[in-house]
């Protein structure tokens, strides 16, 4: 006797995909157009088409542990050539924002971080944290959030000094690193059992020296961008991801090498102009703003295709981390004392939302994907 298949389908998934821009799915009548045309997917059981499906009928926990969802490089070609307007490429991008948010914990703080409506507690949350701190080191005598501190130079630490400024960002840093890491460990397990499950790889003993070379392969492919390029709808899209990928790691480098400067050599800012470190931190954050509105006008200029909130999130979050930061740099530069003490203060709170909401916002997006990709690599998925 045939075996019966019981379907289980998650009416508030559906629900939410709507939310998350995936509100054509129901659209979809299984032609299959969209697998075809991916430049991207694997012969074997190729994607989207049998995603639509899965979304259409709601099974949730098939799809956020299903690898390809973040093979998958938001090219566009597919939701270009769908005959129905089902919007394919959107409709994986909703499914990829959810999996984010089912992963990352606690789920109601995920899902506070991607209300529109809650945005104003977000940016009350560090203005709390930092003046709650910051006041009560001065109630202990130390002479901090004072906007006029005097002295020779305009330096940002005299008035929130960077011992305080760190013992803020170390433990968010690693709360945040914490929270990402057992939501992608949970991750792997998932796609590896719905993988197995599926037949799209076979099981095989733990090769740590396999596991390296995947690991170098993908992020090989990611510094390039040969995903990007193999797009044909939105191509120009590599230029903007690249400045923004790109300008991070130039800061990521920066802030890295600068914390070892101060607590190991005692070497404290400003740096001066000419310093190298500056420059890269200057062409980084100027890669932030141009990066972000590039991304802006790519948006604005492909009418067919959904921009969701968490999108914008993340567009608006990166210009103004750039912004914000130039911004401080050049009211320190132009010595205006207590404006530049004001921006400076906004710069880090904005710094702050951007680590500790990343575990459940796009951005973390790069961890998911490389994590999928590596895992695709190392098991033979045989993505293109
Ligand atoms: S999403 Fe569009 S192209 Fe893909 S199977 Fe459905 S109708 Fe066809
Ligand atoms: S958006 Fe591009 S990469 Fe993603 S499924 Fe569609 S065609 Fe493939």
């Amino acid at each position: 006797m045939a075996e019966k298949l019981v379907v289980e389908p998650d009416l508030g998934f559906i629900k939410e995909m709507a939310g998350l821009g995936g509100d054509t799915l129901k659209k979809c009548f299984q032609c299959a157009t969209c697998s075809v045309v991916c430049p991207i997917a694997p012969e074997t059981q190729p994607f989207p088409r049998k995603e639509m499906i899965a979304a259409s009928w709601g099974l949730k926990d098939k799809l956020v542990g299903d690898m390809d969802i973040w093979l998958c490089h938001n090219c566009g070609d597919c939701t270009t050539m769908c005959p129905r307007g089902a919007k394919p490429g959107e409709v994986l991008g909703a499914i990829r924002s959810y999996a984010i948010q089912d992963y990352a914990a606690p789920k109601a703080v995920g899902k506070m971080v991607n209300n529109p409506k809650m945005l104003p507690i977000l940016f009350l949350i560090p203005s709390i944290l930092f003046l709650i701190v910051g006041f009560a080191y001065k109630a202990a005598g130390i002479n901090w959030l004072n906007f006029s501190p005097g002295g020779e130079i305009i330096a940002h630490y005299k008035f929130f000094n960077t011992w305080l400024v760190d013992s803020i960002f170390v433990p968010t840093m690693l709360g945040m690193n914490l929270i990402l890491a057992y939501g992608v460990y949970r991750f792997i397990c998932d796609i590896h059992k719905n993988a197995l499950a599926a037949g799209k790889v076979e099981d095989k003993p733990f090769d740590p020296k396999d596991l390296v070379t995947s690991l170098i392969n993908v992020v090989v492919r990611i510094m390039r961008h040969d995903k990007f390029s193999e797009c044909g709808e939105n191509k120009e899209r590599a230029t903007a991801h690249m400045m923004v990928l790109f300008g991070f790691i130039g800061l990521f480098v920066v802030t890295g090498t600068v914390f070892i400067g101060l607590y190991v050599f005692g070497v404290h800012g400003p740096l001066s102009q000419i310093n190298p470190l500056k420059w890269i931190g200057n062409i980084g954050g100027l890669m932030l703003i141009i990066g972000s509105l590039l991304m802006v006008k790519n948006r604005l200029t492909k009418t067919d295709q959904t921009s969701s909130y968490q999108d914008w999130y993340l567009i608006g979050m990166v210009f103004m981390l750039g912004f914000s930061g130039m911004l401080t740099q050049m009211t320190r530069l132009a010595g205006g004392e207590g404006v530049t003490y004001v921006v400076y203060f906004i710069h880090l709170q904005l710094v702050w939302m951007f680590i500790a909401f990343l575990p459940y916002t796009k951005i973390a997006h790069l961890v998911y994907r490389t994590a999928a990709m590596v895992y695709a690599d190392y098991m033979g998925r045989g993505f293109k």
